[in-house]
């Protein structure tokens, strides 16, 4: 049962979605296809978002953030990220990067830092977070039992008086295009497994050093400004490191309602193909009477609606194991991540087929759920490592030992 305050925050979210983003997204939809990424999302959606109060969620009440009652806090996150998403994932994923990295910072920085940066963020409504780890040569196999040096970070991080020097590249960043803060992760100890030899630093845009080198054009999820970052001699002050050595174990921090959250965001792209499939096969006819009547037709609108009910029940169960900090919170996170992906991508599949050729036409509106959807099979793990990593959380002492020489 929802409390008092999840009731009105889903309440405000869905009339913003239904008042503003939807019916931006239905008049401007060429908007999304503009290849210059500043012109992408006007700038009034993510004031609008700031005016109902969901931009600085994670942010601690003391600077002016938005706090969430907390023993429900990643059960809200899930419901109010499933909302804005059912609008525009792309909108979301901008929204909650600056959640997630909130929640982080809050954790792990220092004092003087979270009070410096957490203003910055509430004062400005366009102000985004982004969480960078991902390299052209290492993503996926960081997450399996390969704890070895070979495995490690190539972005490197190097002692220097009073600091770190950063040298490396990071790809595919949400947010990596316009965010004015970065958590950067990099090697620290060459000679350890990664999960001993990475460190967290907390990057301002403006560091010399740093470069945005690339907005990336993803098939779906738009307005949210991918991108790759270059690190060249950059330098940061020693009280800019966030988690010296173990930063891998302290990001799950930010992994567990991360993976809840990206759930979330997918099922809202679900809801939103549901809702556009039932609308129309209650209206369009064909064969003289209006599709749902086709039996065909009606067994896709149940198959839709179960696969996404079976997400949402067990979204709900994996985001009250981590509100409750449950031994299988991080089994369950993977395991509704993975199933998500793959359950809402056959969703929007059945949308698209119900709409028949306008399913596929740009101007018609409906073939962005299935953009969207294919999205998500590679965000935060694709849908294999997510696998290994459920087997690896069920068997440490097996599925979870690197199988290379003994
Ligand atoms: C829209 C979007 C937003 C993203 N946002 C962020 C972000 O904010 N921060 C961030 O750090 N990253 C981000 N990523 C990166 C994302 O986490 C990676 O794309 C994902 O982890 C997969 O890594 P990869 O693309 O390098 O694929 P690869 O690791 O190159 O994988 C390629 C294929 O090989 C398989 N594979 C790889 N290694 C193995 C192995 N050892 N055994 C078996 N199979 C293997 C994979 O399953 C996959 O099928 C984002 C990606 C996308 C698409």
């Amino acid at each position: 049962m929802l409390s008092e305050e999840q009731v009105l925050m889903r309440d405000s979210c869905r009339a913003f979605v239904d008042d503003v983003v939807i019916p931006f997204i239905r008049k401007d939809w060429q908007r999304e296809w503009t290849m210059v990424p500043e012109e992408r999302l006007p700038p009034e959606i993510l004031a609008g978002a700031d005016e109902i109060g969901i931009r600085t969620l994670g942010v601690p009440d003391e600077f002016g953030g938005v706090e969430l009652e907390q023993a429900a806090e990643v059960q809200t996150f899930a419901i109010i990220s499933e909302e804005i998403a059912r609008g525009d994932s792309g909108l979301a994923d901008k929204l909650v990067q600056n959640w997630k990295v909130a929640v982080l910072l809050r954790n792990l920085a220092p004092r003087h830092l979270q009070a410096k940066w957490f203003k910055r963020l509430v004062g400005d409504p366009q102000f985004l977070l982004a969480h960078c780890l991902t390299e052209p040569r290492g993503a996926s196999d960081r997450w399996l039992p390969y704890n070895v040096p070979e495995a490690a970070m190539q972005t490197r991080a190097v002692r220097k008086d009073g600091g770190w020097l950063i040298n490396g590249r990071k790809q595919f960043i949400s947010n990596g295009y316009d965010a004015g803060l970065y958590v950067v992760y990099a090697n620290s100890n060459p000679k350890a497994g990664m999960l001993q030899g990475t460190s967290s630093f907390l990057v301002p845009r403006d560091t010399p050093g740093l470069t945005v080198a690339r907005c990336n054009e993803t098939l779906g999820c738009r307005f949210m400004n991918n991108g790759e970052i270059v690190f060249e001699d950059m330098f940061v002050p020693d009280d800019h490191l966030l988690v010296e050595n173990d930063a891998l174990g302290q990001a799950g921090v930010y992994f567990r309602p991360g993976k809840i959250i990206q759930a979330s965001k997918n099922l809202g792209v679900g809801m939103r193909a549901f809702e556009l499939a039932s609308n129309y096969v209650q209206n369009y006819v064909q064969g003289g009477r209006i599709l749902i009547k086709h039996q065909a037709v009606a067994l896709r609108i149940a198959d839709m609606a179960t696969r996404l009910e079976a997400v949402r029940a067990l979204l709900e169960r994996a985001a009250r194991a981590v509100d409750e900090n449950a031994p299988d919170a991080d089994t369950l996170c993977n395991m509704v991540k993975l199933f998500a992906s793959e359950e809402v991508l056959k969703a929007a599949q059945h949308c698209v087929e119900l709409h028949g050729g306008n399913g596929v036409m740009l101007d018609f509106g409906v073939e962005k759920v299935l953009r969207d959807a294919a999205i998500f099979l590679h965000m935060d793990a694709t849908v294999d490592i997510s696998k290994f990593k459920i087997v690896k959380s069920m068997f440490p002492s097996t599925a979870g030992k690197y199988a290379g020489p003994e």
